[in-house]
């Protein structure tokens, strides 16, 4: 699904307004019901998050204000109470929120009052209602832009992170100012002008400390349109400029791909269309990818039904629709390490996309999984820990849920390549509640249920090994295969296998397990958790693990 930015987010301005943003005023009524009076039950702040819990199922009523000198944002909920009758304040907030607070402001009206240095701080604070809690989330850093790219009129902004975009209009000369608000560019190479033609031009700069602007200049620079991917680590500034017409003589279907040549230097895949494919690719890294986007193209069945080898150069081919808002297939190649180039060559009438890949990978081609024995082929979750505002632990510059998601995708692919079909509670940084979990693989219904987290333990920063956690009699029986399958795999100590009632180890039907795959509060098993290669070599493990116990059960 791809995110339009929304029409109140589109300010317009004259030319002199710019400078009165300070401002911002939005109002929502939604759907609420206006006698049912909303208590707000809880109010906490942790991790750079405020919440508060309350009993509305519905959609809240309220009001959002930014107010300049002193820079606050007000924040009120209507037909709302206190169930405690106080005011709740925190202070030293990070980055350049100065405190928060929470009070009872009329009869009806509950009031979070947010102070800061400057109003851009606090138009990165996000504000999300999730189920029966509202969320404030406090931005701690800036996203850094990996890749800008210009390719065919469309304009591709790639971060490390969720970006906050905002649109701005203006006349005499007719310009679109993008504002990325809590992005700075990666280095000062990428400020930098340049022409579209003779019709247009584009500047990117970094605007004061947290912003990066991207004004596009000329005549149909209004027609441009702003999208932004699920993820929001990727914002696109579309042309407009010949993409209604039609798009005759181009394919609509991939209906092949293939590995054509796979030797020990070289590798070359062919992508073939029914037509002339058009495609745009964009070189990314750590980890090595390349990806290529298919555009206006969508899948025949016959596309990528035959599994492909792993070769010298490429350990994994992914491809699926892209989310940017027409249909694209998009098709990633996972490099095995920086040194492998990429070249491209099409066939006469431009329906074949050879692509060759040169270098020898630094990876290990076998990854030691046997795949499944297809009368035992059964249905897995994977439930990588944590996501989103909740970051599990966090040491050394390093996130839990990364580390787990991680691992988790790699088990992921590993599975699909192993014949076992695997689904994952959550395949970005995005936050899901335990009660969601258990409900996604309730539905499922897999035979088996394994969660993946990293453990922590402050007080004692000696403490060192993987455990394995479960809760249920055949949970027992699952932790029993995996843990003895990964001590006998990984050098790490051996955490023991553990009775524990984790939410998702009681509440899933299925046998489940919950692996903590070492300390982070340990230095040295940090070092491992935090390495590509230790993931990796984890990940396969518990591949092997999960397949040998779906073998006996
Ligand atoms: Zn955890």
């Amino acid at each position: 699904m791809i995110k339009q930015l929304i029409h109140n987010n589109l300010l317009k301005f004259s030319k002199q307004c710019l400078f009165v943003l300070a401002i911002l005023l939005s109002f929502s009524t939604l759907s609420a019901e206006a006698d049912r009076t909303i208590t707000v039950s809880t109010v906490a702040y942790r991790n750079h998050v405020l919440s508060l819990k309350h009993n509305s199922f519905g959609d809240i009523k309220f009001k959002k204000r930014i107010y300049n000198d002193p820079a606050r944002l007000v924040f009120d909920i209507f037909d709302a109470k206190l169930a405690q009758a106080k005011t709740f304040r925190y202070e030293d907030i990070t980055g350049d929120i100065v405190s928060v607070r929470v009070a009872q402001f009329e009869d009806d009206t509950v009031r979070i009052v947010c102070e800061a240095k400057n109003t851009t701080s606090l138009e990165k604070i996000k504000i999300e209602n999730i189920g029966q809690t509202l969320y404030f989330k406090f931005r701690v850093r800036n996203v850094v832009l990996q890749d800008i790219s210009f390719q065919d009129g469309d304009l591709r902004i790639v971060a490390d992170g969720p970006m906050v975009p905002r649109t701005i209009l203006l006349e005499d000369p007719e310009r679109l100012v993008l504002d990325l608000i809590g992005a700075e560019l990666k280095s000062k190479s990428q400020a930098k002008k340049f022409n579209n033609g003779e019709e247009e031009s584009i500047r990117i700069s970094q605007f004061e400390g947290s912003i990066v602007r991207i004004v596009f200049t000329g005549e149909k620079t209004h027609k441009r349109d702003v999208r932004i991917s699920d993820n929001e680590k990727q914002v696109i500034v579309m042309g407009k400029e010949g993409k209604d017409e039609a798009r005759e003589g181009f394919a609509e279907k991939l209906t092949k791909l293939s590995l054509n040549i796979s030797e020990a230097k070289t590798s070359t895949y062919a992508v073939t269309g029914e037509k002339r494919l058009h495609y745009k690719f964009l070189k990314l890294h750590n980890p090595e990818r390349l990806v290529i986007d298919f555009i206006d193209v969508e899948m025949a069945s016959s596309f990528g039904s035959e599994p492909l080898p792993e070769t010298s150069q490429v350990s994994d081919i992914r491809f699926g629709k892209a989310t940017l808002g027409r249909p694209v297939t998009r098709v990633v190649f996972d490099l095995k390490g920086a040194q492998i180039k990429e070249e491209f060559r099409e066939n006469a009438d431009g329906s074949i996309l050879y692509i060759r890949f040169n270098g020898i990978g630094t990876k290990s081609i076998n990854t030691g999984i046997t795949p499944i024995n297809p009368s035992k082929k059964a249905t897995v979750v994977i439930d990588a820990g944590h996501g989103g505002y909740d970051h599990g632990a966090m040491y050394g510059g390093h996130d839990e849920k990364e580390i787990n998601l991680n691992v988790a995708k790699k088990v992921n692919r590993y599975l699909e390549q192993a014949g076992v079909d695997s689904y994952m509670t959550r395949t970005e940084d995005r936050f899901v509640s335990l009660a969601e979990r258990v409900e996604i693989s309730n539905t499922i219904n897999p035979k088996i249920f394994v969660s993946v987290h990293s453990n922590a333990i402050i007080s004692n920063p000696k403490m060192s090994g993987l455990q394995t956690y479960y809760y249920s009699s055949n949970g027992y029986k699952l932790a029993g295969v995996i843990h003895k399958e990964l001590l006998g795999d990984i050098k790490m100590d051996d955490g023991k296998i553990r009775k524990a009632n984790f939410y998702v180890c009681k509440h899933t039907k299925a046998p489940s397990i919950l692996v903590e795959m070492g300390f982070m509060t340990n230095k040295k098993e940090l070092k491992k958790l935090a390495s590509d290669d230790y993931q990796d070599e984890l990940a396969k493990s518990i591949t092997r693990g999960i397949i040998a116990y779906l073998e006996k059960h």
